[in-house]
């Protein structure tokens, strides 16, 4: 296969006009370390919850996450737990790591059309994060695990839902993530693809773009830097 492009080409998104965002490690970069605070306290959460040691925990929420996609919907589906506390928990981590960004600011204010958040995460997670890096108020809307009545990203039907609550023509839009998994079905919905990628050539980016295959052919480009892609594409 050609591997994905890394510079976009104006033309190829030209007709867009609903931009969509995943949040973490998108909105901000893999090196921010934001989401490695959420998946300690997910793993806490679990100790605590089924009484485990900390390994055990770990590889059941790990378990719960491969298989359910989330660790909130393995939590909910085998353990009946209700989702709030779960959510706050997680979501409770310092942010003052993320620093504003004007650059990816201007960028996405330039962008013609609506943008939205559309996160596996929750919407008091989304706005703290976005604020922090200074972007929240170019954003449109912000559909999280909640709209998506608790069933995650990369399940079409939630990709469905959010499209239809938001009135998003998917043929004039552009999806961006940092899981190559929640990209398929966008690209279905005949949306522009872009993944993003950790910066340097790093463990985790030797890894994903060596596992980029034939199967990864609904990725339509791969950057390791969102403001400077966005930039480009407006031309
Ligand atoms: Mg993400």
């Amino acid at each position: 296969m050609t591997k994905p492009s890394t510079s976009p080409s104006p033309a190829d998104f030209a007709h867009v006009k609903e931009w969509v965002f995943d949040l973490d490690n998108t909105l901000y970069p893999h090196h921010v370390n934001l989401f490695s605070q959420i998946d300690k306290n997910m793993s806490a959460f679990v100790a605590e919850l089924l009484q485990l040691e900390p390994d055990e925990a770990r590889a059941l929420q790990k378990r719960y996450y491969h298989e359910h996609g989330t660790t909130l919907q393995g939590l909910m589906l085998n353990h009946g737990i209700s989702p709030d506390a779960f959510l706050e928990r997680a979501h409770a981590i310092d942010y003052s790591s993320l620093l504003p960004h004007p650059e990816l600011g201007e960028a996405i204010k330039a962008l013609p059309g609506r943008k939205f958040i559309f996160t596996n995460g929750s919407v008091p997670h989304a706005e703290a994060a976005a604020r922090a890096l200074g972007i929240l108020k170019h954003f449109d809307d912000i559909f999280d695990i909640v709209a998506a009545d608790y069933v995650p990203k990369p399940a079409g039907a939630t990709y469905d839902k959010f499209a239809s609550l938001h009135r998003v023509d998917t043929r004039h839009a552009a999806m961006f993530e940092d899981l190559p998994r929640n990209l398929k079905a966008p690209k279905a919905l005949g949306m522009r693809t872009v993944l993003l990628v950790p910066r340097n050539l790093d463990d985790v980016l030797m890894e994903r773009w060596e596992t980029l295959s034939d199967e990864d052919d609904h990725i339509d480009y791969v950057t390791d830097d969102l403001a400077g892609f966005l930039t480009g594409v407006l031309g």
